[in-house]
């Protein structure tokens, strides 16, 4: 086993040269790592598919195009990004300048999951190379052939006093835990985050925590039906529901529930045929335990579409579930896998209480063609981030930071967001010499008159 001090103090050691704070090294280390995937691509694509089964189309889409593009865009803006920043300076500091310096923190440790489990543990390097940090990258040991080939990929042709990427499982984040990182960069369930803000607090390390939750889904009676069946059906079935922003239950107004009901059950079919387990191209669910936890959901309510599952393969065909109430296990958690119930309001404010008197969730999402009821629910609802009229999607836009609030996390990343997490703001006062205003000096003639 690596000794990790030892990883640690060899990372210090290689930051404290300076050399990855150098703008043309970064650039240079994420060129690489862009060469890196492309030709790791055929490669990742398989383990994805035996990980997961998942398609080359979600393996590409989801994976590592978004993780390309993610690299392309940095390096058209890292320029601008790692430049000092002027400010303004009031009046009372007449003669000084004052300016903004970007600094890398260090060593950063970046801990993800499995449910993209490339995408997850690359996207933050991007951000931590970006602003200068060393890096250490513990990915999941539930997806562990997409695990050893990021190894292999980042090992291989990153010195590990840079970059080093350590597989193993929860012990392995624990005994990392215990070295003195200067920060951490965590994504995973809302549990293992509060275990890691306990750690990292011995060190007073800072801390993004990426977490989950319960995101809701709210159809209100104006809603374009058929768009929303059909988006809503795409953000919740892709990777077999196990994305951390799917709409996790969708409320809708009664009056047209039967008719939502009705597009979303077309929208499903379209998307994954008449029996989805024959799909080849459907995600399975990662493990046996995840399988059960779902497959238990099915006993809840009514199964209005889907519910058939196939325990050899992992695999739960999309399903809708009815006739569900908050009193429902399914309810309890994030259900992170391809069951959605629907549940119906009568008063769009009874809805917007259900989901205010429960923990913040990552993601909201609302269908209405009102201006007015998006107003007032972005005004009355607190969430990480999310969409009007769609969902998912505001994942892919680098302008949009993407991060939890509350019990769904701390932080945020992706495009200047990532560079700006990895980074310190370093503020100087550059002052003159050419003269002193007395004023502030105790000793100064009359000073306290002038206080
Ligand atoms: P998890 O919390 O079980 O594990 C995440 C990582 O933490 C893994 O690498 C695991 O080895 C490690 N870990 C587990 N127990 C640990 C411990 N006691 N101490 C230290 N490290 C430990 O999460 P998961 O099951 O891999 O992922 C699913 C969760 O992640 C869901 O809740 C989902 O919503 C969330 N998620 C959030 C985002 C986001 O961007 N906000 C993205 C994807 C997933």
């Amino acid at each position: 086993m690596l000794n990790y001090s030892e990883l640690l103090s060899k990372q210090r050691n290689y930051f404290q040269t300076g050399a990855t704070k150098n703008l043309a090294f970064r650039i240079k280390a994420l060129q690489k790592l862009n060469q890196v995937i492309r030709e790791g691509e055929k490669r990742l694509i398989q383990s994805l598919k035996e990980d997961l089964n998942k398609s080359e189309f979600d393996a590409y889409s989801t994976e590592i195009g978004i993780v390309l593009e993610e690299i392309r865009y940095t390096l058209k803006n890292i320029r601008s990004w790692a430049k000092p920043k002027k400010v303004k300076t009031p009046l009372t500091h007449i003669g000084a300048k004052s300016y903004i310096y970007p600094e890398p923190y260090g060593v950063a440790f970046i801990i993800a999951p499995w449910n993209y489990p490339f995408q997850l543990a690359v996207a933050p390097l991007i951000g931590a190379i970006a602003a200068g940090n060393c890096a250490v990258i513990k990915p999941s040991e539930l997806t562990p052939r997409t695990s050893l080939v990021l190894a292999e990929l980042i090992n291989s042709h990153f010195p590990e006093e840079y970059i080093a990427v350590v597989e193993g499982g929860k012990e392995t984040s624990e005994a990392l835990l215990k070295e003195n990182f200067d920060y951490i960069f965590f994504t995973g369930s809302v549990q293992v985050g509060k275990i890691i803000m306990e750690s990292a607090a011995q060190h007073l390390t800072p801390v993004t925590l990426e977490l989950g939750g319960k995101s809701p889904c709210i159809v209100h009676v104006d809603a374009n039906l058929k768009l929303a069946a059909k988006r809503i059906a795409w953000g919740k079935f892709m990777n077999a529901g196990q994305t951390c922003i799917a709409p996790d239950y969708v409320y809708v107004d009664k009056k047209v529930k039967d008719e939502f009901l009705a597009h979303l059950k077309r929208a499903v079919n379209e998307l994954y045929g008449q029996e989805p387990l024959e799909n080849l191209h459907y995600t399975k669910i990662v493990s046996e335990q995840h399988f059960n936890r779902l497959r238990s959901f099915l006993a809840e309510g009514e199964i209005f579409y889907g519910g058939k599952s196939s325990e050899e393969k992992l695999m739960i065909a999309p399903t809708v579930l009815t006739d569900i109430t908050w009193d429902y296990s399914v309810m309890e958690d994030e259900i992170f896998g391809p069951i959605l119930p629907v549940l119906e309001y009568r008063q769009l404010s009874e809805a917007v209480e259900e989901i205010r008197s429960r923990p913040k969730p990552l993601a909201f999402y609302l269908f209405t063609e009102s201006s007015d009821v998006q107003n007032r629910l972005l005004e009355q609802v607190s969430f990480g981030g999310g969409c009007i009229n769609d969902t998912v999607y505001h994942i892919a836009n680098p302008y949009l930071p993407f991060g939890g609030v509350g019990n769904s996390g701390i932080g945020a990343y992706h495009g200047k967001g990532s560079f700006n997490t990895f980074s310190h703001d370093k503020s100087i006062l550059k002052q003159t010499t050419l003269f002193d205003i007395p004023l502030r000096y105790p000793n100064f003639k009359n000073g306290l008159k002038y206080i």
